[in-house]
């Protein structure tokens, strides 16, 4: 059990998305919970819920991860609660929310490809920046960054070039942080999961989704509960020498 830290968890209000499972892991394992999330109400009623099934403090807030002002008022919102003893000091931050461009290149604009870097990729640097000096403080951190199989194979259905671009960016964040942060017990780490059964694939077809299962060795998707176990070793206490990895969740895809 780990009582005595918080996780910041964004983008963990959507009900069946990856950072909802995340969060109900972490609360499981004893974490105090953080839920940053665009749809603030839904983080706010995230938080209340993981709450009252674990009883764990959880904390809900409206974020938008891609802007400095919005990180910056939920670091100071998670740092009162801390110092009213509400909440422990922040020990990981998963770094999860994220937007997909499931358009063709030439279809894109210049909008779409600003927003999709700035929510995945700006905004996994906005909020490690934001919430590392604690981790820094304590000599004891984990940071599990939300990248994916787009950034490794080129973008599927959902994903195409704005996505796995940004998705790149967060491995070269990782693995320059990770190196950075070396010496200081704060890991950093990134998860590329392929095909997960989330509301981000909502649209898909059967045919779609049947081509999807039949490219993964294992012979189907992830379920978000796989993801989220992945994602609570790399923020364990036995995963201290592991930094600057990306983790396949991918059902055996890279052996194709
Ligand atoms: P999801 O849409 O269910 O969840 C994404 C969450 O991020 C939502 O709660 C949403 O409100 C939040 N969000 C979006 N923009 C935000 C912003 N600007 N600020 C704060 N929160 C914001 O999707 P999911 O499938 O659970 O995806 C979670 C992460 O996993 C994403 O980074 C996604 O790219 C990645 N991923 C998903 C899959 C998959 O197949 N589902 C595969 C690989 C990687």
């Amino acid at each position: 059990m780990n009582t005595s830290r918080a996780a910041v968890i964004t983008g963990a209000a959507s009900e069946k998305g990856i950072g909802l499972a995340v969060a109900r892991r972490f609360a499981r394992d004893g974490w105090a919970i953080v839920v940053l999330d665009i749809d603030g109400a839904a983080a706010v009623a995230a938080a209340e819920r993981i709450c009252a099934e674990h009883g764990v403090p959880a904390v809900g807030l409206g974020v938008d991860v891609a802007d400095e002002a919005s990180v910056a008022a939920a670091e100071r919102a998670v740092s009162a609660e801390v110092q009213a003893g509400r909440l422990p000091a922040v020990g990981a931050v998963v770094n999860n929310a994220g937007i997909t461009s499931p358009v063709e290149f030439l279809d894109t604009t210049l909008d779409l490809w600003r927003r999709v870097l700035d929510v995945n990729a700006t905004g996994t640097y906005l909020v490690t920046k934001a919430f590392l000096p604690p981790m820094l403080d304590q000599g004891w951190g984990r940071i599990v960054n939300m990248s994916s199989v787009s950034a490794q194979r080129g973008g599927g259905v959902f994903g195409k070039v704005p996505y796995s671009s940004a998705k790149a960016a967060v491995l070269g964040f990782t693995k320059s942080l990770a190196r950075e942060l070396g010496p200081t017990g704060v890991t950093v780490n990134a998860v590329t999961p392929g095909a997960v059964d989330t509301e981000i694939r909502v649209g898909s077809t059967p045919e779609q989704e049947a081509l999807i299962a039949s490219a993964i060795p294992v012979g189907r998707t992830a379920t978000t509960d796989e993801v989220a176990s992945a994602i609570a070793y790399l923020c364990s206490e036995e995963s201290a020498y592991l930094t600057g990895v990306t983790l396949d969740i991918n059902g055996g895809s890279h052996l194709h």
